[in-house]
């Protein structure tokens, strides 16, 4: 857990790791508290008039057939629930930033499109039951895959290649695949977000367990053991929302079924579960609309037609769009500039012959518009579609153009949003005042047309700018990230004996010391098992060296194979290995001496011109009392090695026969 701890401080480092922004942490952060209040919530909320809107909206969406419509924040929450509200803001605080990333291998939309019927699974799945709460059990589900969109983001490059190098394979290859490149799996990186974010113990629990494949884990506390089962149902759920025959290669371009829902066996029967699926759909379907997530992939009608065009598209091979991103550290991401055709302007103005001149000019301009008879709806309009410009009027009742521009400012779709105000005098105080308010320029009414694209033009190149910025910094977190990997992968090689692929003795030395303080501090046992094959010099003398290298490689890998999980396998040097048994006594290290000696014997070895069987001799030494250090217990290990040689060879001795007294 401490190595675990450890990746994900160096994750954050990266600084590129998936986060809600500004409202959506507050958010998260106060429906903590025990005592958060509908009214605090609600202060929460209105910062963000987006989200508001969208509170709202969707408050409307779930409410009964027939109910008086919500028109206030206050409502919404009240009617939703802080628990879901939390949710929401969640999802559209969290969503819409990481749309879009740079792994060529992992398809974004799909990966937000099931983590949203895994939510709204867990959601339905969690109100039928009773017993967590359904937005808590949305919150898990949604984010209980965030690790896998984590990882993508911070090391793409790497991510593409993990995912390549696990096409086709199960489960454990991929999660495998993960621990090497990264040292970390996706299900603890999700499950250190979590915890990161101040979510309940119970979620990173929940997640946990069903990372390590044991969704019995939690057995002891029955509800992490119900959010649990939640977890596994609706994965199964969203599988069939998200999944049809064309979209079994999703997301990872290899076995979906495998790598989406890599649970233990769930005996719960799909046909059970129908009705919830069901009615999940149709929210999932909904919520999709509000997070502007797609629903609609892989779910022909007929869900054993396979329509060509649907058939899941592996993406293209980076191309000159983004290059290596390690070639020079001055290099600059390259962006092909927007044309006007990809700017998206709104127009705001109370007066509709205005809003139509300008919209007719700037149309002809070639920009895509938005209009907006009033303030409240303009900003609305920059939430869901977040225009690059917009053009406003000053003088409108209830909310001036300046209102406008300072509520923008306010949130982080509308701090990036390049507005341009008009005004009927250019008076000098309000132009200094439409500057204080956060208007980047201005335009006199009544406008001249080829004034105001001008304008427009010059807030475009500050758009292009800021976009080149943008891409920089990005490049550069990248860069910052794949280069701490590379550094990460010498120090592992410099660990890891090049012809077995063990932890090599430099390794070993280091980790049994730290497992020494650890199990002084905590007083646990410790416990080493010294491994060496018996008559090995008559192998080479007789085989060759080469046969001899191919013996202590499988050797090594039956070691590796019969080790508990936990324990550690190292290589000393020829043909001595050494496993440490954390948290082990002398028993428990003799339970796996035997383990390896009747294993290593019972393992035929076949290569070009050997066939046959090597055995080996063990020593087993527990840390007691009078062991001084790990040096002293290594020897202890070692006279046991050698009088288990004495003995025979294929045999087991102990430190029990240095120190009897103790063991
Ligand atoms: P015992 O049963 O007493 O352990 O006898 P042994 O022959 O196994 O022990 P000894 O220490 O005499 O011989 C170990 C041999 O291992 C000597 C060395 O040439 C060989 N060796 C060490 N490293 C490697 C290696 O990387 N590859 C190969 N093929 N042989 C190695
Ligand atoms: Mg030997
Ligand atoms: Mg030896």
């Amino acid at each position: 857990m401490l190595l675990i701890y450890k990746r994900f401080e160096e994750l954050k480092q990266s600084g590129a790791l998936p986060t809600p922004s500004g409202v959506g942490l507050v958010i998260l952060r106060r429906t903590q508290s025990e005592t958060c209040t509908l009214d605090e919530l609600t202060q929460c909320i209105q910062i963000d008039p987006a989200l508001s809107g969208r509170v709202i909206k969707l408050a409307n969406a779930t409410a009964l057939a027939g109910s008086v419509p919500v028109t206030t924040v206050r409502q919404a929450a009240q009617q939703l629930g802080i628990r879901a509200v939390r949710g929401v803001a969640l999802g559209f605080t969290l969503v819409p930033s990481s749309g879009a990333g740079l792994c060529t291998r992992f398809d974004y939309d799909r990966f937000w499109s099931y983590s949203l019927a895994h939510a709204v699974g867990a959601q339905f799945l969690a109100g039928e039951r009773g017993l967590i709460d359904p937005g808590e059990a949305f919150t898990c589900a949604l984010l209980s895959r965030l690790g896998m969109l984590a990882l993508a983001t911070v090391y793409p490059e790497p991510y593409a290649g993990v995912i390549d190098a696990s096409r086709g394979k199960d489960l454990a290859a991929f999660l495998d695949a993960e621990t090497r490149a990264f040292e970390i799996q996706h299900w603890e990186v999700a499950a250190s977000i979590m915890e990161d974010w101040g979510l309940p113990d119970l979620f990173t629990s929940a997640v946990l367990s069903l990372g390590s494949g044991e969704g019995d884990v939690g057995g002891e506390d029955p509800l992490q053991a119900e959010l649990s089962r939640i977890l596994l149902e609706s994965s199964l759920i969203a599988e069939q929302l998200v999944s049809s025959i064309t979209a079994r290669e999703w997301l990872l371009g290899s076995d979906w079924t495998q790598l989406m829902a890599p649970l233990p066996a769930c005996d719960s029967d799909l046909e059970q579960l129908r009705p919830i699926l069901e009615r999940a759909r149709a929210t999932w379907e909904e919520w999709g609309g509000l997070f502007r997530i797609p629903t609609t992939i892989g779910r022909p009608a007929d869900p054993t037609h396979v329509d060509p065009n649907t058939l899941p598209q592996i993406a293209p091979e980076s191309t000159g769009e983004r290059k290596k991103t390690s070639d020079s550290a001055s290099e600059s991401a390259e962006l092909n500039p927007l044309t006007p055709g990809e700017i998206k302007i709104l127009t705001i103005d109370d007066d509709p012959r205005i809003l139509r001149l300008l919209s007719h000019h700037l149309r002809q301009a070639g920009y895509q518009v938005l209009t907006a008879g009033n303030g409240a709806d303009g900003l609305k309009i920059v939430l869901e579609e977040s225009p690059h410009i917009v053009v406003t009027d000053w003088m409108m009742p209830e909310m001036t153009g300046i209102d406008v521009c300072r509520s923008l400012r306010r949130v982080d779709a509308g701090r990036k949003t390049y507005v341009l105000i008009l005004t009927a005098r250019e008076d000098e105080q309000q132009v200094v005042d439409a500057f204080a308010a956060g208007v980047d320029d201005y335009v006199t009414k009544p406008f001249n047309a080829r004034i105001l694209i001008a304008r427009v033009q010059a807030g475009q190149r500050m758009i292009e700018l800021q976009r080149q910025v943008e891409a920089d910094k990005t490049m550069r977190m990248h860069q910052v990230a794949e280069m701490g990997l590379l550094t990460r992968k010498l120090r592992a090689a410099a660990q890891t004996d090049v012809l077995t692929e063990l932890p090599n003795r430099r390794y070993a030395m280091s980790r049994l010391e730290q497992e020494w303080s650890e199990s002084v501090r905590m007083n646990r046992p410790l416990s080493v098992v010294m491994v060496d094959i018996d008559y090995f010099k008559r192998i080479n003398d007789t085989y060759g060296h080469d046969v001899g290298d191919v013996v202590l490689k499988q050797t090594a890998a039956v070691l590796r194979a019969k080790t508990r999980r936990g324990d550690i396998v190292c290589r000393l040097g020829g043909e001595e290995f050494l496993v440490i048994n954390v948290n082990s006594n002398l028993q428990g290290a003799l339970l796996c001496a035997e383990r390896l000696r009747s294993s290593v014997a019972e393992n035929s070895i076949q290569c070009d011109g050997f066939e046959g069987k090597v055995t080996v001799s063990l020593g087993c030494a527990e840390r007691v009392l009078q062991t001084t250090d790990i040096d002293d217990l290594l020897k202890s290990a070692d006279e046991a090695v050698y009088a288990a040689k004495a003995a025979g060879r294929n045999t087991i001795r102990s430190s029990a026969d240095r120190y009897p007294e103790s063991a």
